[in-house]
């Protein structure tokens, strides 16, 4: 089974989130549960956690079917005690919300040496981030997103994540989730059946496919291996078609939230509607 969705507005409240998800026809979708851009929040209350589930319900989507995102501004691998502090504290508060919500998955980038410290000081920092996050609730799975490699920011190399994973002393609530526009950027080939094939038998063979918790389905603006991170409508970058028709169709993306973070969101419809059909190919 295949879900299609996109990062959908939780304006007014994540108890929003899932009527405007149907509203697209999507079948999964991801959407921040507090302001993405800002440190604090106010918390959840009972009554908003009860209407975020009653929604849910009342569309059908089950917590497999959706990948929340946590804020930009957390930085797990922050070279500098006082900001990794901060970001820890705000990540376990972002677990936390899912927890209350009932949602099994919380994605995130994995962060940033800031040319400060070594990356492979940083991605130790990442995971022992996850180990305490991961002490201190239960039944959230952290997901880490590949990235485009922009800047300083790790996990933009398979080699990157299998390290991360291979810290977390909880493998069962670790997992990762594959970008095409930050897979692409960082230079892994996806434009035809064949280069997707070779790229995704590299992540099975490098962090293992069983790890795998979603996936952002973007084109990519920037041509291959730029480490610029532009998403582009899907068949309007350099990806194209032919990358998003198989993963609709392949059997190894069953069972996740495949989630548009295009620009355009008057075409998400449209996109969700191309991709059922390539999958009802099979
Ligand atoms: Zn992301
Ligand atoms: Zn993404």
């Amino acid at each position: 089974m295949k879900y299609f969705g996109a990062h959908v507005s939780a304006s007014g409240g994540v108890e929003n989130a899932p009527a405007n998800a149907a509203a697209i026809g999507a079948t999964a979708f991801a959407l921040f549960t507090k302001n993405q851009r800002q440190w604090n929040a106010p918390p959840l209350t009972t009554e908003q956690c009860e209407r975020f589930r009653e929604a849910c319900e009342k569309y059908g989507y089950t917590p497999a079917q959706i990948l929340p995102h946590d804020s930009y501004l957390i930085n797990l691998g922050h070279p500098e005690r006082e900001g990794l502090d901060k970001s820890r504290e705000s990540f376990f508060g972002e677990m936390a919300r899912c927890e209350q919500l009932g949602l099994d998955r919380l994605n995130f980038h994995p962060g940033s040496h800031l040319n400060k410290i070594t990356a492979y000081m940083s991605l130790d920092r990442i995971a022992e981030s996850i180990n305490m996050a991961l002490d201190r609730t239960s039944g959230v799975t952290a997901v880490i997103e590949n990235t485009a490699g922009q800047g300083s920011n790790l996990g933009f190399a398979w080699e990157q994540i299998a390290h991360i994973i291979d810290r977390v002393e909880d493998k069962s609530r670790v997992g990762f989730c594959i970008d095409t526009c930050h897979s692409f950027a960082a230079g892994y080939d996806l434009r035809t059946e064949e280069a997707c094939r070779k790229t995704f038998e590299e992540v099975e063979r490098i962090i293992g496919l069983k790890y795998l918790r979603g996936i952002h389905l973007n084109d990519a603006l920037k041509p291959l291996g730029s480490h610029v991170d532009r998403h582009a409508p899907l068949g309007d970058g350099e990806i194209g078609w032919e990358c998003f028709r198989f993963i609709a169709r392949s059997p190894l993306f069953d069972g996740v939230p495949i989630v548009l973070e295009t620009p355009d969101e008057a075409r998400w419809a449209e996109e969700i509607a191309r991709l059922k059909a390539f999958a009802a190919e099979q």
